[in-house]
């Protein structure tokens, strides 16, 4: 039985946006999102731009905060309100590498500093031990010591995205938040980053939260997968379950159009940028796009159920590979 390091529950966020000099709106970018991460597991969160993907991801670096439900992290044998938890204590838990490692990199600061930063500020090693650090924690990514004075414009992007990897790591953390770390690099330098984060993840024992887009980068390295649509949940299982038998209509989409699937449109790209009307919108909020859908998706929004190897917000969903089973655990 796996524990879970951190427990997202019922959280929504919206940010107010203003529409002209007098009035404003309030744009929901997550709408009552819960999902366990499981302690030395990595999640997959995916969905189209506009899902709501890093403000999730932000919400759990406490860069901001939930506008309703909570966050709770495993504390001891309890869980806690990761708001309760002093900074400095939770960063030394909790680490983010982000998309991009221009611009999460300062410029002006050699490399040991940069790998050490985290790790200098937090106070988890004595201040004469950071270039030992700093080798260290280059050493777990691959990157060599005749780079410690360097400057970051020395380094490729790969490179640059290993010694993000190495900052995080340097503060030791229990679990990695990694928005779309791939992304920005070229794709012959991808694979590389991505087996050097799942190498990682296995030594170290770490949890990762993973955002991502790329369906097969999911397949590779997660086991638990959670789909995103419009600021909603809409699937979250193993990803046995949710990438090789997907049963919500979105993720069948996405499926479909990523892999090519049987009933796939290749190339169709389900969109699921999240309009602010679909929260006045009284029935499922897929289903503009949906071909299964009937009366009670127009009338009713579908809350998530329970199946054995997944949770489901559809009411056409069926447990896989058996259409009468029980509807079990969560
Ligand atoms: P993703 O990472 O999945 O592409 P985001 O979490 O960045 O999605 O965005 C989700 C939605 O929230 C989008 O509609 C986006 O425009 C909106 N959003 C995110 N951050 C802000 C903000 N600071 N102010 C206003 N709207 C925001
Ligand atoms: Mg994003």
């Amino acid at each position: 039985m796996t524990t879970n390091i951190m427990t997202i529950e019922h959280v929504s966020k919206s940010f107010g946006v203003r529409k002209s000099l007098l009035s404003s709106v309030r744009v929901p970018a997550l709408d009552d999102v819960s999902l366990p991460l499981r302690r030395g597991r990595v999640l997959a969160l995916v969905g189209e731009s506009g899902s709501g993907k890093s403000t999730l991801a932000r919400l759990l670096m406490r860069l901001d905060e939930p506008s309703a439900g909570a966050i709770r992290i495993e504390q001891g044998t309890n869980e806690v309100d990761i708001a309760s938890v002093p900074l400095r204590e939770y960063y030394r838990r909790v680490q983010m590498v982000f998309q991009d490692p221009y611009a999460s990199i300062n410029p002006r600061k050699r490399i040991w500093q940069i790998v050490t930063a985290a790790a200098s500020n937090l106070g988890t090693h004595a201040q004469g031990d950071m270039r030992r650090v700093a080798e260290e924690n280059l050493d777990a990514v691959g990157i060599g010591h005749q780079h410690l004075d360097a400057f970051p414009n020395a380094l490729s992007g790969g490179q640059r995205q290993r010694v993000c990897i190495a900052r995080a790591l340097a503060a030791k953390p229990e679990l990695l938040v990694l928005d779309e770390p791939l992304s920005s690099l070229d794709v012959s330098i991808q694979a590389q980053i991505l087996n050097l984060l799942l190498e990682l993840q296995r030594r170290l024992g770490l949890t990762y939260l993973f955002i991502s887009h790329d369906l097969a980068v999911v397949r590779h390295i997660a086991d638990d997968v959670a789909v995103m649509y419009a600021g909603r949940l809409v699937e979250y299982g193993t990803v046995e379950a949710v990438i090789d038998a997907p049963s919500h209509p979105y993720t069948r989409a996405l499926v479909a159009s990523a892999l090519g699937g049987a009933d796939g449109k290749r190339g169709a790209r389900a969109r699921g940028e999240l309009q602010a009307a679909t929260l006045d919108q009284l029935g499922c909020n897929f289903l503009p796009r949906c071909d299964q859908a009937d009366a009670q998706c127009q009338g009713q929004r579908p809350s998530m159920r329970a199946f054995p190897d997944r949770r489901v917000a559809c009411f056409r969903a069926k447990p896989s590979g058996n259409h009468d089973g029980a509807e079990t655990c969560a």
